[in-house]
């Protein structure tokens, strides 16, 4: 009996996600006395490190050019089914996301998509939880069907290192066959991926325009956070829309969040109020955001974003 974790990667490095992934699966494969599998499309770095969070095996894929779903699904089922695995974990992200609901019917599995916290894992059937209505409830689950897919939210555990190492295998997945024909690929490079980030300053239309996001972009750099928007900063082109996070954008769950003249509507928190610290800067105290806030300062963002880089910028020289 195995459980089987896909890994995703970027440029041969395993993302956070996916490292959190593998000791969630690693979990699970404790509490069912099974074997850890980790599953790459293809080829990572140091994969015999993922042990370190769990894995007892680690499968590298090859002959699959570029992602396609379809394709994806073959694979995994095919390993799923060989390597006698109850379930599948993914990270939340777009590939998971997309490949969840295909392996649930390849599989036959039941199906739970943004599971937040560990599994309790009970005779009568598991006990699985997720956020719901935008992160304002939890639903607990009680999944009893022998075989399982599930997506899990970064953050959703900490993993905690040790110093196995997985044992390597490949698996040639050029004769499952994919449909999809790859024209053009066009990434963005040199930035922090919004989802991967732990730390996140975000900005809205109180910034009044493009022109003047340097002290947002600045402030990121010091502090080594993505940037973000909200969704009308996106829409009207005043910031590029893969940095849009709400219910309609991406959905994060960083450490640290800055929410900076945005008023903190609800289709905006839904994708941001599972940050573990929020802190918002906004002039008016009845922005709605401050009832989500950790921490909030009510003053013009002009006036307290470049004094906050400035103590920022001295005390990380004074400790570093
Ligand atoms: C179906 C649907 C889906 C949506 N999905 C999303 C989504 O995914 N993400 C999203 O963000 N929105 C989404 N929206 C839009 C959402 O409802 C809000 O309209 C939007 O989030 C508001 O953006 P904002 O806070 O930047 O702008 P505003 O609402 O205009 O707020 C600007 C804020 O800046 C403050 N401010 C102004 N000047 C200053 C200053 N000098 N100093 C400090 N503070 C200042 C103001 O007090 C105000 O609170 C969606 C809407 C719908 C209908």
């Amino acid at each position: 009996m195995s459980v089987l974790v896909l890994v995703e990667h970027q440029n041969g490095e395993v993302k956070k996600a996916s490292l959190e992934a593998v000791y969630f699966a690693s979990l699970i494969a404790k509490d069912t006395s099974s074997a850890c599998i980790a599953l790459s499309l293809s080829q990572i770095n140091s994969a015999e490190k993922l042990g370190n969070y769990g894995a007892t095996k680690v499968i590298q894929a090859s002959g699959m050019e570029h992602f396609d779903s379809q394709h994806a699904c073959k694979l995994i089922s095919s390993v799923f089914e060989s390597q006698g695995a109850h379930t599948i974990i993914l990270s939340h992200s777009a590939k998971g996301r997309t490949l969840l609901g295909r392996l649930a019917v390849s599989l036959d599995a039941a199906i739970v998509s943004g599971v937040n916290s560990r599994v309790e894992v009970n005779e009568g059937g598991w006990k699985v939880t997720k956020g719901v209505f935008s992160g304002k409830a939890l639903a607990h689950y009680r999944v009893t069907h022998p075989k399982k897919a599930f997506t899990i939210m970064g953050n959703s555990v900490k993993a905690e290192i040790g110093e196995g190492l997985a044992e390597l295998e490949s698996f040639d997945a050029a004769a499952l066959g994919g449909r999809e024909k790859l024209l053009e690929l066009r990434t963005v490079d040199g930035e922090i991926p919004l989802p991967e980030a732990e730390l996140v300053v975000s900005a809205g239309r109180g910034m009044k325009g493009p022109e003047n996001w340097g002290i947002i972009e600045e402030m990121a750099k010091i502090l080594g956070a993505a940037t973000a928007c909200s969704r009308p900063v996106a829409d009207t082109g005043w910031r590029p829309h893969h940095e849009h996070v709400g219910q309609t954008g991406v959905a994060i769950r960083p450490n640290l969040y800055f929410a900076i003249g945005i008023s903190g509507a609800i289709q905006h928190l839904a994708g941001v109020n599972n940050s573990k610290v929020i802190v918002v800067i906004n002039k008016d105290a009845e922005a709605p955001f401050f009832k989500a806030a950790d921490y909030g300062i009510c003053a013009d963002l002009f006036d307290v974003v470049p004094r906050l880089n400035e103590s920022l910028r001295k005390f990380k020289a004074q400790n570093t």
